[in-house]
């Protein structure tokens, strides 16, 4: 196994992963999908737009690509023929593949989403990203990362041995995926039978950072692509309405509150540090004391702002009435929700789910101290779409990662982290 030296001065276990790769390259020329205003100006001015113009082409392009949500440079008949002609020739509006769709009982969907190869040897990392409709909301939960290098001890995607961060590219095209899927562009219609939202909203109006990955350990990408979906001329999400959950990258946590201004969640899980350090291992580099310090310095909290912490429910692991008073008496002076989440358990996960009446009591005692505390109900149960259970076809990719791994050309593609089998 990899191990980062910082790591392992902190007793702290971190598989660690080549983590960047540029933009795939789709077949016949690299897709604009997901691109930023400074790429798309790029990409224009590759192929000769002169520089007077270039302002005006981005923001039809922009227009056209997250506004209406065009697939094919033909509809954009407020360019030239010309130009668009040019555009076909160099580029495409492909998406990446949806390998698969399962659509749960409940309305939930779960996507396995492949991205385009990134070289010669990869055939395309894969992600999953899950749709949660409501009445009044339809909620994204979105990865920021091929697997996770953290190893949460209940997660299944830390149990994931291929890592790579997702470019802001690959994560603003989860929510053109999702849209495509749903219908939720101007004059589209959602699929027969779908379940969406009926108060007249866009059908996903929310995304949550909480499917595969640490966000925080992707930042740049992130905060890049969260401008790119609350832009108000394109995707227009509101910042408010999007939520970065994060299992505790401390350092990372100002800036993200400085720069992105989202919601922000943490995966707290647990409320002494010899329990947290088990369950959620990187509080062995940042503990809980740091991690709160955190919070309450994360800009713009208020009770109408507040943070959400993550609370798994595991059988008599983290679920007694002594760790829900120390869990309030933690949180006592920060603008908090909590989010009691009954885990979800996986093939071979070593945990158990908590009973529902000490959920309950746990509920009540958390209440009881002014929090409302809502059960998470688990969405997509029946088809493993809900919280930590996503986990990628990727790992099938595992020999071949190793491969490029041993040929030193890793870093253009995926790396194969783990114990070496
Ligand atoms: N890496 C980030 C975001 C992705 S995980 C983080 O850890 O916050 C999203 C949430 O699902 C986290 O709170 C995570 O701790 C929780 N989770 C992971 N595995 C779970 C499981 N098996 N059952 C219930 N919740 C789980
Ligand atoms: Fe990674 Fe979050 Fe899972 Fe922990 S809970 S392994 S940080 S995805």
């Amino acid at each position: 196994m990899a191990v980062s030296d910082a790591a392992r001065a902190a007793g702290f276990i971190e598989k660690t992963a080549e983590l960047t790769v540029a933009a795939g390259a789709a077949p016949g020329g690299a897709s604009l999908v997901g691109l930023t205003r400074d790429q798309l100006k790029d990409s224009l001015a590759a192929i000769g737009v002169p520089e007077r113009e270039l302002k005006m082409r981005v923001a039809q392009l922009w227009h056209w690509i997250y506004f209406r949500g065009a697939r094919d440079f033909a509809e954009m008949t407020n360019m030239g023929k010309e130009l668009r002609a040019k555009l076909a020739a160099a580029y495409t509006l492909a998406r990446p593949q949806v390998v698969s769709e399962q659509v749960s009982k409940d309305g939930t969907r779960k996507w396995l989403i492949r991205m385009a190869s990134t070289g010669p040897l990869d055939k395309g990392a894969e992600i999953e990203c899950v749709y949660i409709p409501e009445t009044d909301r339809g909620t994204l939960c979105v990865s920021s990362q091929v697997g996770c290098t953290l190893t949460c001890s209940f997660c299944h995607t830390g149990t994931q041995r291929l890592v790579r961060n997702l470019t802001s590219a690959e994560i603003v095209a989860q929510l053109i995926v999702a849209r495509d899927a749903i219908g939720d562009w101007p004059g589209a219609t959602p699929p027969e039978g779908a379940f969406v939202p009926n108060d007249g909203g866009r059908f996903v109006s929310n995304i949550v950072f909480m499917g595969m990955g640490e966000p925080l350990y992707n930042t740049d990408n992130v905060v890049t692509a969260i401008e790119v979906m609350s832009d108000g001329e394109g995707l227009t999400l509101s910042r408010r309405r999007i939520t970065v959950s994060t299992s505790g990258v401390v350092p990372q946590m100002e800036r993200l509150g400085a720069e992105a201004n989202t919601m922000l969640a943490i995966s707290l899980h647990a409320v002494r540090d010899e329990l947290r350090d088990e369950l959620v291992p990187i509080n062995r580099k940042y503990d809980i004391a740091q991690l709160l310090d955190a919070c309450r310095a994360y800009p713009g909290l208020s009770n109408a702002r507040r943070i959400t912490f993550e609370y798994v429910m595991l059988k008599g692991v983290n679920d007694s009435d002594a760790d829900a008073r120390k869990l309030v008496q933690l949180l006592k002076g920060i603008p908090a929700k909590i989010n009691l989440i009954p885990f979800n358990p996986w093939p071979g996960s070593k945990y158990e789910c908590s009973d529902w009446e000490r959920i309950e009591r746990f509920s009540e005692i958390v209440y009881r101290a002014g929090y409302a505390s809502p059960v998470r109900t688990p969405r997509g149960r029946d088809i493993l779409a809900a919280c930590g259970q996503l986990k990628s076809e990727t790992e099938k990719l595992r020999a071949r990662a190793r491969m490029m791994a041993e040929q030193g050309i890793g870093a253009e593609g995926v790396y194969a982290v783990g114990n070496g089998e």
